[in-house]
């Protein structure tokens, strides 16, 4: 799994390539909004951390123009307090929302998530209790095949 980090705090985008490298992730990071929504494009990464205040495109503009432009798991990283941005950051199409500082665990299960959210399959949803099966996508129920 391919993991983007576009975050402008040299320290912060090391510390999160560090902990996501040994958690087992590739990941790319990108310093400012302008290269970070590039490699978000052009790139092939299962998922963006955006933090939201970075100098120049800020994270609200980064978000807003990769929606437009390629579906992606998108965790929005910002300051502590501010819930307009977080209200902002969900209307533009982010999935989840994390507040800084922030415990490395709590960062990783939500990517955990994420990532196992956006590989969800039609096989994925069908429901089973002992021997029936609900297929909510067929409208489909089966008892023992
Ligand atoms: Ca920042």
């Amino acid at each position: 799994m391919k993991i983007l980090v576009i975050e402008d705090e040299q320290r912060a985008a090391e510390y999160l390539r560090q902990g996501l490298t040994e958690s087992g992730y590739v990941v790319d990071v990108a310093l400012n909004g302008t290269d970070g929504l590039h490699a978000a494009v052009t790139g092939d990464h299962d998922l963006v951390i955006l933090d939201v205040m970075l100098p120049g495109v800020d994270g609200f503009a980064v978000l807003s123009a990769l929606r437009t432009a390629r579906q992606i798991p998108v965790l929005m990283l910002t300051a502590r307090g501010q819930t307009n941005d977080k209200v902002r950051g969900f209307d533009l199409g982010a999935d989840d929302y994390l507040v800084k500082p922030f415990q490395f665990p709590e960062l990783l299960a939500r990517v955990r998530a994420l990532l196992k959210r956006g590989k969800t399959t039609v096989t994925d949803l069908v429901q089973r209790v002992a021997d029936l099966e609900v297929d909510p996508i067929r409208h489909r129920a089966v008892r023992a095949g």
